[in-house]
């Protein structure tokens, strides 16, 4: 499963309202270093405080352990 691409288009980062690219279990804001989780493979959560760093998302290879 993945983000339905109408979602994508439409998702934009909360916090400077830039696009998102999905990235495995993730959606990256690149500019702020944000990676949202994608909660059971197609609900994003784009809550700021549920993000985590970039950096940290792309060491566990954009996986996280999140569910609904
Ligand atoms: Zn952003």
């Amino acid at each position: 499963m993945a983000v339905a691409n109408e979602l994508l288009k439409i998702l934009a980062c909360p916090k400077c309202k830039n696009d998102v690219v999905e990235h495995g279990m993730f959606l990256a804001c690149e500019k702020c270093e944000l990676a949202y989780p994608v909660l059971d493979g197609d609900v994003p959560d784009m809550l700021i405080e549920d993000a985590l760093p970039l950096e940290k998302a792309k060491k566990d290879k954009f996986k996280h352990t999140l569910k609904l």
